[in-house]
């Protein structure tokens, strides 16, 4: 494989009701377990990814809280474009990221999810893309409902953890 070493730890991160376990289902496709890890192919190369789900960041306990902090190799960060509430838990899950997280190349995309939702829109494009901005990491809308972009943030993982491996 040209992929060396163990499967990278994508950890979905977000306010409850954003859509990480409709992310996760997408990924895992039949075997719908919570977490789940799979060979895709981004680019030509093959790429082994273990996407966890498992914490709730509304209901767990800190503890659970700082341990996915700790395991993930890269992070989708999502919030639905119709709750206020979740985009701004997305920024402090950023700021809690940072402490466990500190260097600055551990890939980290925000997701703004929901976006088939249109007239329940309460964060525009342009106000994801400038919080993604001020938190120096990319941006991505989707929407888990409609399969779109999904496959387009994980790929992103990959190719930012690519350029990671690339400049050691
Ligand atoms: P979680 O709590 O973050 O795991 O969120 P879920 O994946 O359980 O999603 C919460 C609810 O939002 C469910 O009813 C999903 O079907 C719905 N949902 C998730 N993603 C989307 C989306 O992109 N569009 C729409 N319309 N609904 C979504």
């Amino acid at each position: 494989s040209a992929e060396p070493g163990s499967p990278y730890r994508v950890v979905l991160l977000g306010a409850s009701g954003v859509g990480k376990t409709a992310f996760a289902s997408i990924f895992a496709g039949a075997a719908d377990n919570e977490v789940c890890e799979k060979e895709i192919e981004v680019d030509g190369e093959p790429a082994t990814l273990t996407v966890l789900d498992t914490w709730d960041s509304e209901t767990d306990a800190d503890g659970a809280q700082e341990c996915y902090m700790q395991t993930g190799d890269a992070y989708l960060l999502l919030y639905s474009v119709t709750d206020r509430a979740s985009f701004l838990r997305a920024s402090e899950l950023r700021i809690t990221l940072r402490r466990f997280r500190p260097a600055q190349h551990t890939p980290i995309i925000l997701v703004g999810n929901k976006c088939d939702l249109v007239r329940r829109r309460e964060v525009s494009v342009s106000e994801g893309r400038a919080c993604a901005a001020v938190f120096d990491c990319k941006f991505i809308e989707t929407s888990a409902a409609m399969q779109h972009n999904v496959w387009e943030a994980f790929h992103g993982i990959v190719q930012q953890l690519r350029l990671r491996r690339d400049s050691k």
